[in-house]
């Protein structure tokens, strides 16, 4: 079969390397010079990994990421520093760490480097006909992926676009530029702000910060807008935001999608990724849920066969995985607006609730839903 994938993000790339793994070929068309590694860090739980051994990218993706999360203590703090709540590292669900660029590098590297089309921009056809146009020009194929983010143009030109939705906060993002010795791995709650701490495989760490504002604002040196803010919050916290170039801190207010597409097919082409679940990254499972995605497609068309039914298989990638993307969008979303509470009311009632759950029933719920069942 000859697929197109609009997108070359973490969903894409995925999706691309294990359809040509299964002998399908494809193009991959990027709008960017490069595909896109914005965001520094990233954690993949074990859904992410049972979705890649699926389609034989997990050891490759093992490779280039690390482990050591699940050997520390894990947990919220408070901006002093004491624990609100641990988990000793026998209760810490399978979590890898490893840098974006990393990842995007490994999956390119998995394609034939003839796949991927940079600096090209692609539309879908509006009726969800297996074609796209590029450079004003129609090409047709037998399955188009749109794997284009969570402002999916493919989105809006299949008539399943239902707004996207300010989550309320914004997010900074950075990783040291030296290496660092950190024992643990914590995400520090305050009021209104997060500062969240990740060793990354080389010993370096990524780092992310909070704060519940309005969508928009900018500041002339967002290191310095970060420090202003965690300054006083317990250590490593300022070594962190010192340890990072001021020109590698990014910014990004936090959207998702306002409802979910009522499907995530139309005819031969398939949402994935965030196009069809872009969700708040407060359970980290967005890009896990691009992985997830992608292998249920590839395994859903591996059964239907050569000659399959391509339309009946992106039926039941839809129903399957809206079923499951759902729940976590939604979870996400309740996430980020406890974990966001600013107000003192808020904050001891988060704090309370927080301090009351036992850990091991938040190690089992989050080993649910990081189970990945295949389709
Ligand atoms: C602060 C933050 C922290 C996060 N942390 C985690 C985490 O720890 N773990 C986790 O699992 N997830 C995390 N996520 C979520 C994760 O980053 C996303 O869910 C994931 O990157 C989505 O990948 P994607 O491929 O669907 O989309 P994208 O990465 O947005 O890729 C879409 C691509 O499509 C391209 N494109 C768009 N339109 C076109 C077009 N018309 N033609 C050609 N190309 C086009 C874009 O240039 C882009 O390269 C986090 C998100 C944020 C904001």
């Amino acid at each position: 079969m000859r697929a197109a994938v609009i997108g070359a993000g973490i969903g894409g790339l995925t999706v691309a390397a294990a359809l040509d793994a299964d002998g399908h070929e494809v193009v991959i068309y990027e709008r960017r010079d490069e595909p896109a590694a914005v965001g520094a860090g990233l954690t993949l739980f074990e859904n992410a990994f049972a979705a890649l051994d699926a389609v034989g990218l997990g050891d490759r993706v093992r490779k280039v990421s690390s482990d050591a999360i699940t050997r520390m203590r894990a947990g919220q703090r408070l901006p002093s520093g004491d624990w609100l709540v641990s988990m000793p590292p026998a209760m810490v669900p399978l979590t890898r760490t490893l840098h974006r660029s990393e990842l995007h590098r490994t999956l390119v590297e998995a394609l034939p480097s003839d796949s991927l089309r940079l600096h090209r921009s692609a539309e879908v056809g509006r009726g969800g006909e297996p074609a796209v146009t590029v450079d004003g020009r129609l090409e047709r194929f037998d399955l188009v992926i749109a794997a284009d983010g969570l402002r999916s143009d493919s989105r809006t030109r299949l008539g399943l676009d239902r707004g996207v939705r300010y989550a309320g906060y914004t997010a900074w993002r950075g990783v040291t530029a030296v290496s660092m010795t950190v024992d643990e791995a914590s995400e520090t709650w305050g009021a209104g702000r997060i500062f969240g701490i990740v060793p990354l495989p080389d010993d370096r760490v990524y780092w992310f910060a909070t704060e519940s504002t309005s969508a928009g604002r900018v500041a002339e040196d967002e290191r310095e807008a970060v420090r202003g803010r965690f300054a006083e919050w317990h250590p490593p916290i300022l070594a962190c935001i010192d340890a990072t170039p001021a020109d590698a801190v990014l910014r990004h207010d936090i959207y998702d999608l306002a409802r979910l597409p009522a499907s995530f097919a139309r005819g031969r082409t398939a949402l994935l990724g965030d196009a069809a679940h872009g969700m708040t990254p407060n359970l980290g499972q967005g890009a896990g849920q691009a992985i997830e995605d992608a292998a249920a497609l590839v395994l859903l068309l591996r059964r239907a066969g050569r000659d399959g039914d391509v339309e009946a298989a992106l039926e039941r990638y839809s129903a399957l995985r809206r079923r499951r993307t759902r729940a976590i969008w939604s979870q996400s979303r309740l996430m980020g607006k406890v974990s966001q509470a600013s107000s003192p009311l808020g904050v001891r009632l988060r704090n309370g609730l927080l301090r009351a759950a036992p850990p091991a029933a938040a190690a089992r719920a989050a080993r649910r839903m990081q189970r990945w069942q295949q389709p």
